[in-house]
């Protein structure tokens, strides 16, 4: 199983007309998918996603965004065995983050590009927004409202 995976990795040419980027986990071709004009690029194969700088952020407070997730969490679990991997935009090392809110959240980050989060994770990094809203409204915080 494995042996197969590498000689279809070694064969398949990289074609950025047809994909952007390529997975930093599995190494397949990325699709780019746009939400209400911001653009990310989605694994073919782990579905996994990557987000250039901070379009995680700027998604997390778009509705209807977590529809970007189409992957199966599990398959994200799957692959989240797989720790070390490289920045798809500049190969280097990506530094393996809990979220500050949501430390229950793992994403590889590249300080300089983006960061990238297996199936699931951002649906899961969504929702968890609404509720620390809902949570911050209730007590009253304003610093979290945007103005
Ligand atoms: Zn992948
Ligand atoms: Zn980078």
């Amino acid at each position: 199983m494995l042996c197969n995976t590498d000689m279809e990795i070694r064969n398949m040419e990289y074609t950025p007309e047809q994909h952007s980027l390529k997975c930093p986990k599995c190494q397949r071709g990325m699709n780019e998918v746009d939400h209400e004009g911001v653009t990310i690029d989605r694994c073919s194969n782990c579905h996994g996603l990557w987000f250039d700088a901070d379009e995680a952020h700027q998604l997390k407070s778009l509705p209807e965004s977590q529809a970007l997730d189409t992957g199966d969490p599990k398959d994200g679990w799957k692959w989240d065995t797989r720790v070390e991997i490289d920045c798809p935009r500049c190969s280097k090392r990506m530094e393996l983050t809990s979220d500050a809110k949501q430390k229950h959240i793992w994403y590889e980050v590249c300080h300089d590009h983006g960061m990238f989060m297996d199936a699931g994770e951002f649906a899961d990094f969504k929702e968890e927004n609404l509720l620390d809203w809902f949570r911050a409204v209730i007590k009253g915080d304003r610093s979290t409202v945007a103005p």
